[in-house]
């Protein structure tokens, strides 16, 4: 194994090696490895790249690396800074997990249940990716996840930009068990006060979050942005079921309605019940 300490360094070892696979935390690298899913033909760590494992402020942006771990995600500071991703961060698994598993390798592995996927999506977070030569490019969080922008050979995710709204934000998480877990359905709602939008992505219903935009739409609509950002019990249960019905739909593509199976409407529920909570604590 390689143990590069600058992102231009790690890049030119993947070149040289293409067999190679990069490794952070291993949380996930290794658990496939175990498996016997995965024979990587070398490894270039990312663990000694100072670089990455911080943030620093861009143009009212914050620019995070991709090292960062869960725990350090998961402290005040960074908190007060993006508390819908430090929430994220402290439900991504056990006290071990988020020692070792960082924001890239959450992001590069994209497992629908992975916690800051939701909240980058509803974020709409670009990733700076770095390339062979010192080559930098950005790229939509949401098009990687949707598989429609891929990373190319050598290179690798070195930041994640993310908007400063200076706004309430919420991500909650349903696990269908006590104590850490992996997400049934979680939802990240964040408030855009500037651009008076409500933001919503849930997550783990589909093989990437998904954004209700007409929802979203319709409740930023109901909010009075100069005022109290209060909105009635029914309009909260409304954008829940709302959001629900967006994501898990009842009707087939054709407009037919669907009987849905018994776990998945409990499901849909969950989503319901999750969306307007998160829209109760945000405007709360
Ligand atoms: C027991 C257990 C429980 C877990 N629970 C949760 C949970 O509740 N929620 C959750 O979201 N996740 C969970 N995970 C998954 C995992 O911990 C996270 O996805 C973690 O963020 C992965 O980060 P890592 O640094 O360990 O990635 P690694 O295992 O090092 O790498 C994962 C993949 O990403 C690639 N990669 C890593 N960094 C980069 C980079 N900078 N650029 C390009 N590619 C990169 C690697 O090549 C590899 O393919 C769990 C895992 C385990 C084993």
């Amino acid at each position: 194994m390689t143990l590069p300490t600058s992102l231009d360094e790690a890049v030119a070892a993947l070149s040289a090696m293409p067999a190679a696979v990069p490794v952070a935390g291993g949380t996930d690298l290794m658990a496939a490895v175990n498996k016997g899913l995965l024979r990587p033909a070398g490894l270039v760590g990312l663990g000694k790249i100072a670089e990455i494992r911080g943030w620093q402020y861009q143009d009212g942006h914050a620019l995070l690396g991709a090292g960062l771990t869960h725990a350090r995600m998961g402290r005040p500071d960074f908190a007060a800074l993006m508390p819908a991703l430090a929430a994220a961060a402290r439900a991504a698994g056990p006290p071990t997990i988020r020692n070792a598993g960082t924001l890239g390798g959450n992001i590069a592995t994209a497992a629908p249940t992975g916690d800051s996927l939701p909240v980058l999506a509803a974020l709409e977070a670009t990733l700076v990716v770095a390339g062979p030569g010192g080559a930098r490019r950005e790229l939509p969080v949401s098009h990687l996840l949707a598989g429609m922008e891929r990373l190319r050979g050598g290179e690798l995710i070195g930041f994640v930009r993310v908007p400063l709204l200076h706004a309430p934000q919420v991500y909650l998480k349903a696990t269908g068990r006590t104590g850490p877990g992996r997400a049934l359905a979680s939802v990240a709602l964040v408030l855009d006060p500037a651009r008076r939008g409500v933001r919503c992505a849930v997550g783990a219903v589909a093989p990437m979050p998904l954004r209700p935009l007409e929802a979203e739409r319709w409740i930023a609509s109901l909010i009075d942005w100069d005022a109290e950002r209060a909105l009635a019990p029914e309009a909260l249960h409304a954008f829940g079921d709302y959001v629900a019905a967006a994501c898990i739909p009842d009707q087939a593509p054709d407009g037919t309605p669907q009987e849905l199976p018994p776990a998945v409407q409990q499901l849909r529920r969950t989503v319901a019940v999750l969306a307007r909570r998160a829209l109760g604590r945000a405007l709360a």
